[in-house]
């Protein structure tokens, strides 16, 4: 992509309004605008790395055997009156009605929805066990929507809802999920710290959230010192039962053995949430089949939600420096920025560029006549990993030099070596 063909509105100074580093980046790097308080219009460079998160999402969820399918944004509320939330959800869901007064809302969860499908067309313990998910903006009508995308009104979630026969196997699915959470995340780059979990209104005995820490998250987290070892990211949920890792409501100091050295104490950002709870749903809302021996039993229910716009300003939280956002390479917008420091050497970029693009490497190419400095500010706030950069003087030595953006680092390669590398 040519930033002259792109449309990438930079704002040149940070926005007054962005409380948090992320939300700084994200509007000021033209990632997003802010359409009204809690609701962001999704620009195009911001929208590549939404994209590339639900990306690999997708890969880990049906590598569990997930199916994907997609509920609609708008429920009745005769859903929500029968499994009896309607009243309980409070002012955070948003109510409308239409023009024959019939009640609707705009989901912030969809556990009604998925039930109401399974209920429809699954009479027999044959047809499981079934993992059922969508990608789909949910509303909630926060009290304090603030810090950009991380607490939205509107915002994107990827929620999964499990259908099984017996208690036993609806948990060793709430594993199988919980293991691809990690593994999702863990692409991401991320050390993200599983915790039990209160289970709110959600509802369920069993519960675990999934937190990046970091100083602007909303949660307090206690936990083992353990859990900071990269290697987490292939433990299994029995592992993290022999630890003690607890989110502020679930935190009571007279249980927690730990000694004092080892018991840390974090702020946390949410960015994952699952809940195993039997039947809670599918008993009020008569979801039971038929089991082997022919006697009817209420489907066994988990839900896994992940919050995947949030993700993208818990990332730049979790990766920056003060020039802007570092992204790791699997989600960034684009691979490579390339830029050319002399007019003299533009067909040279050009030359790079096309052979980049016949590579399949997303590049990003500021080819507008801006000085050097301004072009090299402009790709370290939109935080590509590498940096291409072309002049007159490597250009006479046959070379190329990259920047690592999260290192700051800088090497020269032939071209040759540069696309094997590259590669
Ligand atoms: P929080 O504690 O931050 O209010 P929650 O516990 O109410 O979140 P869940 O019902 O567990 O949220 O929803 C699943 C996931 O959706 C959360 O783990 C979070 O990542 C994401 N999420 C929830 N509310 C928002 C929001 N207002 N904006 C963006 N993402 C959200
Ligand atoms: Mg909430
Ligand atoms: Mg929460
Ligand atoms: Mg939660």
């Amino acid at each position: 992509m040519k930033t002259s063909h792109y449309f990438l509105p930079i704002l040149k100074d940070p926005p007054s309004e962005a409380s948090t580093i992320s939300h700084r980046w994200m509007l000021q790097s033209g990632m997003v605008q802010s359409t009204v308080s809690g609701i962001y219009t999704w620009l195009p460079l911001g929208l590549r790395v939404l994209q590339k998160i639900q990306t690999i999402i997708r890969q880990e969820q049906n590598a569990i055997g997930a199916i994907e399918m997609l509920a609609p944004t708008l429920q009745p509320a005769a859903l929500w009156q029968e499994s009896g939330r309607y009243d309980d959800y409070g002012l955070e869901m948003l109510r409308v009605k239409d023009r024959h007064e019939r009640e609707l809302v705009y989901g912030p969860t969809a556990e009604e929805v998925f039930v109401d499908v399974v209920r429809r067309c699954v009479q027999s313990y044959k047809a499981l066990p079934l993992n059922l998910y969508n990608i789909q903006w949910k509303f909630r009508d926060e009290i304090r929507p603030r810090f950009g995308v991380m607490r939205g009104r509107e915002f994107l979630m990827k929620d999964g809802y499990s259908f099984d026969l017996t208690e036993k196997a609806s948990k060793e699915t709430y594993c199988n999920v919980f293991r691809s959470y990690m593994k999702a995340f863990y692409r991401m780059g991320l050390s993200v710290i599983p915790l039990r979990a209160t289970t709110g209104p959600i509802g369920g005995d069993f519960s675990h959230e999934f937190h990046v820490i970091a100083q602007t998250g909303e949660s307090t987290l206690y936990y083992d010192a353990e859990l900071e070892n990269r290697e987490v990211s292939r433990f299994e949920v029995s592992d993290f039962e022999k630890l003690y890792a607890m989110v502020d409501e679930k935190h009571l100091p007279e249980e927690c053995s730990l000694p004092l050295e080892q018991l840390k104490i974090s702020k946390g950002i949410e960015v994952g949430h699952i809940f195993h709870f039997g039947d809670k749903y599918s008993a009020p809302m008569k979801a039971h089949i038929f089991s082997k021996e022919g006697i009817l039993v209420d489907l066994q229910m988990g839900s896994y939600g992940i919050g995947v716009s949030r993700l993208v300003g818990a990332v730049i939280e979790a990766f920056h420096d003060a020039s802007g956002p570092q992204w790791p390479l699997s989600i960034a917008p684009f691979s490579f920025g390339l830029i050319h420091l002399q007019e003299t050497v533009e067909s040279e970029a050009m030359h790079l560029y096309t052979k980049l693009k016949d590579l399949g490497i997303e590049t990003l190419w500021e080819d507008r006549p801006f000085s050097p400095g301004e072009k090299f500010a402009l790709m370290d706030m939109i935080g590509l990993p590498f940096q291409a950069i072309v002049s007159e003087k490597n250009h006479k030595n046959n070379q190329i030099e990259v920047k690592i953006r999260k290192t700051g680092e800088r090497f020269c390669f032939s071209l040759d070596q540069f696309f094997d590398w590259a590669m």
